[in-house]
């Protein structure tokens, strides 16, 4: 018999032979059939039912998994066995490989352990961390104030949401922690009560908080539940202002949720944490578990979403969350006199990245700094930028439920409806098609440029459009926009609400898309309506600037109109060139089409998660 390795955790068993001889094939694949009858894995069971050949290898559903593992290899360097490359393995070269795609799943793990080494002999196994060079899979901790679809305010829930699910396609072994907010109790979950976190000493007395799972394939979601602190009506505060007690609260879901990857016995080779609501975990890792063993070998990713939202709180939060006051200094999270979480993010993690690579860039300047571009760029060698996805099984008008009529670029008429369907749900007069529908979906927040978009509306209107606004955030804005609708009720609907299903109409039915922000990290809405054939008009900054290129009329070239100057004036001189394009209907039309096919999804982003990961991991 050749030798024989087992991964650990077991997500791949390899079997080294000189041939794989038929039978041997035969045995293993009743063996296992017989073992794990009842409990087999998706993967699993697509494997044992199309047999061991070729062929079937070249169609696994983990095609990707399979192509990340030469690099996965070269970096173990220590056996040279690992120099194999697994996809070819089965086309009659020396090696082939059992994959369990849910290979942490103890029951399966421990059985077939057991199995192989009473049928090869214990030394034909390598076991252990010795042999997961040649195929492990890495383990994430993903770290995140809000995940979709179990509670949103904003574009972290969407990325959140999405991209552990392509890892996980990818072969990461990945789990999503977040707190349990009455958004998510309210919404029908098949949550499982998971058990408790065990305590650890919060405000002077021992703390328990429940857990509980989401299970999506291979991946899961856990939940911290801990209802004084997120059974609220909001997740950060109210229109008029954060929760007093946001420090207290993000600091327990980060302490609870390193304290559940423990229970979980979920050693994460990275923790990814989102924005300072995880930031604080980073701290923790490095002040309160450094000489943990659990976490010895673990590595951490910070992704700045928004600089601006720092987590600023009164010195005294250090005592209070269990950190140590001497944190109190300029090295450390001391900023301007307040206790900076995000600051923990920045200085603590063995590297940070932001969410497009032009805002990687602009963070690094006094202006978009928010005073912690001195800190950044002195981080610039493990500075990232990585723009994010669109996860098109959600944002498709070809399959989207929340819209009146389906479309797509081959039969975009569906639109039309839309449109007439969006006017209709704003009390708009009729459809007129020769007046465009300019549409927003956004946080009311002066990020947003919701400024310059009040002292354009008089202008914006005298270009013959229709507005249709939806949003929900600051009080000034919504106040601003709530008289404007006064004032121009014919062609002004607003809605102020968190509202998810009129958000794809809006996406749907308008014609332009406005995004007048004063500065955007990524900006997913962008991309979002150029999938619905809704064309941006949008600042030039930040994601908008890496995602949207000026349409040109000679050479129909561009996906959109940009203005650069932060003003009212230049915000209506960019909408007036999409308005003049769309009054030239075959223009409009090849635009939209376009539009419609520029492609963002998470097919390219991931893959440069799972490289900076790697880097990460082996630093
Ligand atoms: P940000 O995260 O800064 O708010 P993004 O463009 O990255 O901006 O993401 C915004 C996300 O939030 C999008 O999915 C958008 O559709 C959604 N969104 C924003 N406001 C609303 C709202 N009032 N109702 C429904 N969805 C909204």
């Amino acid at each position: 018999m050749g030798s024989l390795f087992e991964c650990h955790p077991a997500d791949a068993i390899v079997l080294m032979e000189p041939k794989p001889a038929g039978n041997m094939i035969h045995f293993i694949r009743q063996e296992l059939e017989r073992i794990i009858r009842g409990r087999i894995m998706d993967g699993t069971e697509k494997i044992l039912n199309a047999g061991l050949d070729a062929e079937f290898f070249a169609k696994l559903p983990f095609e990707s998994f399979l192509g990340s593992l030469p690099r996965l290899q070269l970096s173990a360097g220590k056996f040279p066995e690992a120099s194999v490359t697994i996809p070819c393995f089965a086309s009659g070269d020396e090696k082939f490989a059992v994959f369990l795609k849910d290979g942490g799943k103890d029951f399966l793990h421990r059985t077939i352990i057991i199995f192989l080494r009473s049928h090869f002999g214990k030394r034909s196994l390598m076991t252990g961390r010795k042999a997961c060079g040649i195929i492990r899979r890495m383990k994430i901790a993903m770290l995140a104030s809000e995940v979709a679809p179990f509670a949103k305010t904003g574009g972290l829930a969407d990325v959140a949401g999405a991209l552990p699910k392509v890892l996980s396609k990818l072969g990461l072994e990945v789990v999503v922690l977040m707190p349990f907010y009455r958004e998510t109790k309210k919404k029908d979950f098949s949550l499982k009560k998971i058990g408790s976190a065990p305590g650890f000493i919060w405000n002077g007395k021992q703390e328990n908080c429940s857990l509980w799972e989401h299970r999506e394939g291979g991946l899961s979601f856990v939940f911290v539940e801990k209802d004084e602190y997120f059974d609220r009506a909001y997740l950060y505060g109210t229109p008029q202002g954060d929760y007093p007690d946001n420090g207290e609260r993000f600091a327990f879901f980060a302490r609870a949720a390193l304290e559940t990857l423990r229970l979980l016995n979920f050693r994460p080779d990275i923790i990814h944490g989102h924005d300072w609501q995880s930031a604080v975990a980073l701290a923790y890792l490095k002040h309160v578990y450094a000489q943990d063993s659990f976490f010895a070998k673990t590595r951490s990713l910070f992704t700045i979403h928004n600089l601006a939202y720092q987590g600023l709180f009164e010195k005294e939060i250090l005592g209070r969350v269990g950190l140590p006051e001497f944190l109190f200094n300029m090295e450390d999270l001391e900023f301007y006199g307040k206790v900076n979480y995000l600051k923990a993010g920045i200085l603590y993690s063995t590297a940070v990245n932001t969410v497009s690579p032009r805002y990687s860039q602009e963070i690094q300047t006094p202006e978009f700094g928010h005073r912690l571009d001195g800190l950044l760029r002195k981080r610039h060698g493990s500075l990232f930028g990585i723009l994010n996805g669109v996860d098109y099984s959600d944002w498709n008008p070809s399959t989207d439920k929340f819209i009146i009529r389906k479309f797509d670029a081959s039969r975009p008429g569906g639109k039309f409806d839309c449109r007439a369907d969006l006017l209709n749900s704003f009390s708009l007069p009729g459809s007129k098609e020769a007046v465009p529908v300019v549409g927003m979906v956004s946080r009311l927040a002066g990020q947003k440029g919701f400024d310059i978009l009040c002292d354009a509306l008089e202008g914006l209107f005298k270009l013959g459009v229709y507005l249709v606004v939806l949003g929900t955030g600051e009080k000034t804005f919504q106040d601003a926009l709530l008289s404007a609708k006064k004032k121009y009720p014919q062609s002004f609907g607003l809605r102020i609400a968190f509202d998810e299903a009129l958000s794809h109409k809006i996406y749907a039915g308008s014609d332009i898309f406005l995004i007048p922000s004063r500065y955007e990290p990524c900006g997913l809405t962008q991309m979002y309506s150029l999938r619905y054939g809704t064309v941006p008009v949008v600042r030039a900054t930040g994601g908008l600037e890496d995602t949207i290129q000026e349409y040109d009329q000679e050479s129909s070239t561009g996906n959109g109109f940009k203005f650069k100057e932060y003003s009212a004036s230049a915000l209506l001189t960019s909408l007036s060139r999409a308005v003049s394009v769309f009054r030239q209907k075959e223009r409009w039309q090849a635009l939209l089409t376009k539009a419609m096919s520029c492609d963002f999804s998470w097919d390219r982003s991931p893959r440069e998660y799972l490289r900076l990961y790697e880097k990460i991991s082996s630093s």
